[in-house]
Parts: structure tokens; C-alpha cells; sequence
């Protein structure tokens, strides 16, 4: 199956269209620039001015030649197109999994004791309104200096029991090569970090920036994972499709952290559909993450039972390693959210239920 390609919209030169930094240069910032892809409702104009000193609103033209432009409901339009609904949710958080008090030195989080979170960066090329750093992406506060980045190095160096480091932000592929390749060496040098692992939406908003010589970057600096966030089968498309090729081509094992998110994945069609095409491109799904007690995110949030109701039916209809693992992300760590197929003892066996319902007794003597 042919993934349709991304044409550059009139009047836009292709070489242009496929320069990553032409579209971070020409990104989305206004209702009046939107106008430009889709009809902007009247919910959306209001949003996007409400909610200008709460969250960023930038899209990449790229993604935004995704869009329906006559659908609000469009799931690629309610990813980055900001709602009054965002100014209804009494119980959203701040920072629901506490990683502020979970950072050792700045933008450091720890949760696990092998591995960390480096936000390396607080701008990304989009910003997703359901963003779990939200409190943090696009905010100047946040950025990182050099300095401040040789500081969370120290720290690295200082804490042998770190094999494991995860790049994310923001986004770690907005850097310019050369900084990119300047952290990943000074990463590379600290014999105690074993993997480097990138956390990029990139592929998906802006495939252009997987250029050849960002590979040739990464090739050098091996073992690196790339972990990359698709959401829906209309992020699929050859443009994505070519930049994971070109990343796997490079030695990258890639893998996809999606969200359940209301209205946009929640239904077995969809979420199938996304999967498949996933595994089709090389792509491993990895996780996908319950939605979090994020403030303005309430319209997003599906109840935990519902989730776990949706994996289950793709258990058996598909390839299980098509399959993600549903997981609550929590200050103590990711949870597993699975149905319960395994359902006791009953003396010498161990009674399981199989994908479509049947019971099935093994025996397992203690
Ligand atoms: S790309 Fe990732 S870090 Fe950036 S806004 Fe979206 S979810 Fe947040």
C-alpha cells in the first residue's frame, strides 16, 4: 500500500517544502496563518487568542497540510489547534507526574535508577495540546544554555549507575546538527552510558529534518534508539514514511509512544489501523500512554477501563508485536494497564483466559 505524499502547497518552491529549516522558518502562529490550511471555527479563532499567554500555538505547514480543512474534528487538527475546552478542566495539573521533584539538576528527571530523562531542549516544531511538559515546552525558562547543559552532563559523568539515556525536551532533533552531534559525543565519552535513546515527534511533524547527514551524525554515535509519537493513520504518510526508512537505514531500532487521546484513537478501527501501518513502516509501537491529569487536557482524557477494553480487542486480530502495551505513566513509574488474563490458581493449575474469552486450565504444580 502506497502512503500518499505531502505536496507542496502553490506557489511554495519543493525544494523549500522539503528544507526542515524553511518550515520551522514559515511555522504556524496565527489564526489568521491557519487560515491559510483550513476554515478556522469560530471555537478555534476564540481559542487561539484566549489561550495565547497559557500554551503556544505553532504548527509545522507541513503538518497542517495534514488537516481537513473543513473539519474541526479533523484528528490531526485537534492535536495542535487549540479549543475553549482547554479552559475547562478544574482538576488538570500542572506537572502530574511530579518531575520536578524528581530532577536532580535541571531538566534532569530520574525516576528509575538506571536511566533519566534529558530534556535537552524546550522548543519542539509543533506544540501538541496535550503536551506533558506543557509547563514547560516554549517556555524561555526552560531552555537550556551550554551551561546548563554541561551541568546535567557533570551530573551524568558523576552517576555510574546511569546506562541509559533518554534526549527529549522539546525535541532533540530541533538542534542544529552540529549541537546535536556535539552532545551525543560528549554523551558517547561517559563510558557508564551504555544507550543513548532520542524522543522525537519529528518524523511525524517535520520528516524532512531525517536528512543524510543528520543520519551519518547518529551512525557515528551507535547504540541509538529512536522513539518517535504517531497518533493516528493519517500521520502515515510516504513523507514519514521515507524518514523512518532513512533512520532504520542508519542503524536506528525505531519504536512509537502514542497517547489515547478522546475523539482522536479511541476506537479499535483506528487505533488498528495506526498499528499496522506502524509495523508496515518498520516501526515498533511501543507504548501507548493514558492521557494524563494535565491541566486544559480534560477533553482529551478516556477513562482507564475503556482504554484497557480497546487493547484487549486488538489481542489475537493482530500481530502481537503490532500490539502496544497501554501504560499509566505515574511519579512512581509507567504502570501496565492489561485485562486480566491470568485469573488464579485452582490447586495444581493456573487458570488463563485466552484472547477471545475461553478458559484454559494449565497445569502448574507448585
Ligand atoms: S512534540 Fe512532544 S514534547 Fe513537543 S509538544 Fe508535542 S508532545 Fe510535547
Amino acid at each position: 500500500m502506497e502512503w500518499p505524499r505531502v505536496a507542496a502547497p502553490p506557489g511554495v518552491a519543493e525544494r523549500n517544502w522539503r528544507d526542515w529549516t524553511w518550515q520551522m522558518q514559515h511555522r504556524i502562529t496565527s489564526a489568521a496563518a491557519l487560515a491559510a490550511f483550513v476554515a478556522p471555527s469560530d471555537d478555534e479563532r476564540s481559542a487561539i487568542d484566549a489561550l495565547a499567554g497559557r500554551f503556544r500555538f505553532v504548527i509545522t505547514p507541513y503538518y497542517a497540510s495534514l488537516m481537513d480543512p473543513n473539519d474541526p474534528a479533523c484528528p490531526i487538527r485537534r492535536q495542535v489547534v487549540p479549543r475553549l475546552a482547554e479552559l475547562d478542566d478544574p482538576a488538570g495539573l500542572a506537572d502530574p507526574l511530579d518531575e520536578v521533584a524528581h530532577s536532580p539538576v535541571k531538566n534532569v528527571v530520574r525516576v528509575y535508577g538506571d536511566r533519566i530523562a534529558f530534556c535537552v531542549n524546550n522548543e519542539c516544531a509543533l506544540y501538541c495540546r496535550y503536551c506533558l511538559r506543557k509547563r514547560m515546552v516554549g517556555e524561555p525558562a526552560w531552555a537550556m544554555k551550554k551551561r546548563e547543559l554541561q551541568i546535567a552532563l557533570d551530573w551524568i559523568r558523576a552517576t555510574p549507575s546511569i546506562r541509559d539515556v533518554l534526549l527529549t525536551g522539546g525535541d532533540p532533533l530541533v538542534f542544529s546538527d552540529d549541537k546535536l552531534d556535539w552532545l551525543l559525543g560528549e554523551l558517547r565519552a561517559i563510558p557508564h552510558v551504555e544507550l543513548i535513546r532520542l524522543g522525537t515527534r519529528l518524523p511525524v511533524t517535520l520528516p524532512c529534518r531525517v536528512t543524510e547527514a543528520l543520519c551519518r551524525l547518529l551512525e557515528r554515535r551507535h547504540p541509538i534508539w529512536v522513539n518517535t509519537h504517531f497518533n493516528h493513520p493519517k500521520e502515515l504518510t510516504a513523507d514519514a514514511a521515507e524518514a523512518i526508512d532513512k533512520l532504520t537505514r542508519a542503524g536506528c531500532p525505531v519504536g512509537n509512544q502514542s497517547v489515547l487521546l478522546r475523539g482522536i484513537n479511541d476506537d479499535v478501527a483506528t487505533m488498528k489501523a495506526l498499528c499496522e501501518g506502524l509495523v508496515r513502516m518498520r516501526v515498533r509501537p511501543y507504548y501507548c500512554y493514558q492521557a494524563q491529569l494535565l491541566e486544559g487536557t480534560a477533553h482529551f482524557r478516556v477513562p482507564i477501563e475503556r482504554g484497557v477494553e480497546l487493547f484487549r480487542a486488538l489481542r489475537g486480530r493482530t500481530s502481537g508485536f503490532a500490539i502496544p502495551l497501554y501504560v499509566l505513566d505515574t511519579p512512581y513509574g509507567k504502570v501496565p494497564l492489561t485485562h486480566a488474563y491470568l485469573r488464579g490458581r485452582e490447586g495444581d493449575s493456573v487458570v488463563v483466559e485466552s484472547y477471545d474469552g475461553r478458559i484454559w486450565r494449565e497445569p502448574n504444580p507448585l
